[in-house]
């Protein structure tokens, strides 16, 4: 028997359409290039979004086709959010800091019609424009008449696109599986591959994420997105965020500026920011060096990569700042689980405190996840048996869009979502990640979290980024390699970190070695790329071997 409710589709537009009639006088704060500061409100901000739909249809492009942004988080990549998205049309957010070859390689296969661009990536543009046959104009997003001096035929700007163009338009009632964004996730090997996201996949999320055991979003939050617009659609702030009504903030192309993150947190009234360690651990360092506070601020999403425990705790101790630590992917839209409390888990001290503060949290509703042995057979939730990490949820991903390999799919036979990821799960539910399948250290046969140890040598006062690597070892087969950055290595420093181990983990645990470098190398999305540091660290061998 069928339920007798009405048939609505989740879309998008109803998003806008909420946010209009509800929190239109809500405000958007922006550092763009062109203007510094930038203030206006969602009424505005969705009208230009109409705007921007009229041009898209001014510039000829097909129905559904696809467009592309290289731009940092403004109010005017917001504008591109609705408006390309709300029509029908998928937008398509690109990684500036991918390699020249790369970006060439997803703006095609992505088939991208229209690419608007930040004035900052104007000279990349010019590079990368004769390989794009498929690009019919390029926007530059400036309010400037002219546009930047470069050798680029059919390039506009955007105000003056924008101008031509009325406010006016009815967002076309679309099925809820219309496609409506595409991101590119870089794995280890071969071309980038794309993941395109739904106006009902992105809808749900952004319900979930709401929620209060989510991130607890709300009409009174004030949101930092540090997390650049086009990774992932910036966790999905922009559409949860506009739709309880919070204050939207966004830092330009300042995102790892700390000086500029601290002004905008204590200036509009920032409740809550999400972004990558690395981000966190500069801005740290910088309100460390500068003693300034983080004004109304109470939570943080970390996520991307394990937020460790001296971070945690040192937002938690000086700045009683929530963190909020989330794990999710590219594939999962990407939140799959945060760590917020429970009765069972709310008055934990000391060392249990500390254990739980690590994990990566436990599903938000709609995700399901499982960990499984090198058999497929599932394993217990103990929160000491650890396997692949498969999921499955409305909002994941089912086939990668366009993929070479047969049929493309993600998910295996049973249906779920291999996630790349190894992890324990424990009684509560709790998932806590432990490496990347390809990273995990194998020493005798037995497995080592590389993790783990990561945690344990940033709690050490000296250091401040370190990464742990499985090395060849002739009797061990693989034994861990701490490696550390450091303005001043020496060898007292490296008997004290090594020293730092024992008694936090197993004896045969503690790194085999520590060698110092002076930076780590990092993928385009800010995480450590342990795939270059074992290739950087091609010539080492353990000291004896
Ligand atoms: P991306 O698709 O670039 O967002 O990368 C997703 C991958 O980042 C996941 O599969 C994990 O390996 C890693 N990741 C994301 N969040 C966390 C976290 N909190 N702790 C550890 N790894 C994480």
């Amino acid at each position: 028997m069928h339920g007798l409710m009405m048939e609505a589709p989740l879309l998008i537009k109803n998003i806008a359409q909420h946010a209009e009639t509800q929190h239109f006088g809500r405000e958007i704060v922006s550092i763009t290039l062109d203007e510094g500061h930038h203030k206006y409100t969602v009424g505005e901000c969705l009208r230009r979004a109409r705007r921007v739909s009229n041009s898209l249809k001014s510039l000829k492009v097909s129905e559904t086709a696809t467009i592309g942004t290289l731009a940092w988080n403004d109010y005017r990549h917001l504008e591109l959010y609705y408006g390309v998205s709300c029509s029908g049309k998928v937008l398509h957010t690109i990684n500036p800091r991918l390699f020249e070859e790369q970006l060439i390689y997803i703006i095609n296969h992505a088939e991208d019609e229209v690419l608007f661009f930040d004035p900052a990536f104007a000279s990349l543009i010019e590079r990368i424009a004769p390989e794009c046959a498929m690009v019919k104009m390029y926007v530059e997003l400036t309010g400037t008449s002219s546009p930047s001096q470069i050798k680029v035929d059919n390039l506009l700007t955007y105000e003056a696109l924008l101008s031509d163009n009325s406010d006016e338009y009815n967002w076309p009632d679309l099925h809820e599986n219309t496609a409506s964004s595409l991101c590119y996730t870089s794995g280890t090997t071969g071309n980038p591959k794309g993941v395109l996201y739904s106006h009902r996949s992105t809808v749900l999320h952004s319900y979930a994420v709401s929620l209060p055991d989510s991130a607890s979003l709300s009409a009174l939050d004030s949101i930092l997105a540090v997390v650049p617009m086009f990774h992932v659609n910036a966790w999905g702030y922009p559409y949860a965020g506009l739709m309880v009504g919070a204050k939207l903030v966004f830092p330009g192309p300042k995102l790892g500026d700390p000086e500029t993150l601290v002004n905008l947190i204590n200036n509009e009234g920032v409740t809550i920011a999400g972004g990558v360690p690395t981000v966190w651990t500069g801005l740290l360092n910088y309100l460390r060096e500068s003693g300034r506070s983080l004004g109304k601020m109470d939570r943080t999403i970390i996520g991307g990569s394990a937020a460790p425990l001296s971070m945690i705790e040192e937002f938690r101790d000086n700045h009683n700042v929530r963190v909020l630590h989330g794990w999710g992917m590219t594939e999962m839209s990407p939140i799959g689980v945060i760590n917020q409390p429970i009765e069972a888990t709310q008055n934990l001290r000391g060392d249990e405190l500390r254990k739980q503060l690590v994990k990566q949290g436990r599903p938000i509703p709609g995700i399901e996840v499982k960990i499984v042995d090198d058999d497929g057979r599932s394993l217990p939730w103990d929160g000491s048996a650890y396997g692949a990490l498969k999921t499955r949820g409305p909002w994941v991903c089912s086939s990668y869009y366009k993929f070479d390999v047969a049929g493309g799919s993600t998910h295996s036979e049973d249906g779920w979502f291999d996630t790349g990821d190894v992890a324990t799960i424990d009684r509560q539910g709790y998932v806590k990640i432990t490496d990347r399948t390809k990273d995990v250290i194998k020493s005798g046969g037995e497995w080592i979290s590389s993790i783990d140890l990561e945690n344990i040598a940033m709690s050490h006062p000296e250091i401040n980024e370190c990464a742990v690597i499985g090395m060849y070892h002739p009797k061990w087969e693989e034994r861990p390699l701490l490696v550390v950055v450091s303005a001043n290595p020496n060898e007292e420093l490296k008997i004290s970190v090594l020293r730092w181990f024992e008694g936090k983990v197993a004896k045969w645990w503690i790194p085999e070695d520590l060698v110092f470098v002076s930076e780590l190398p990092f993928t385009a999305t800010g995480k450590v790329s342990k795939l270059s540091l074992r290739k950087n660290m091609d010539d080492y061998k353990f000291p004896g071997t």
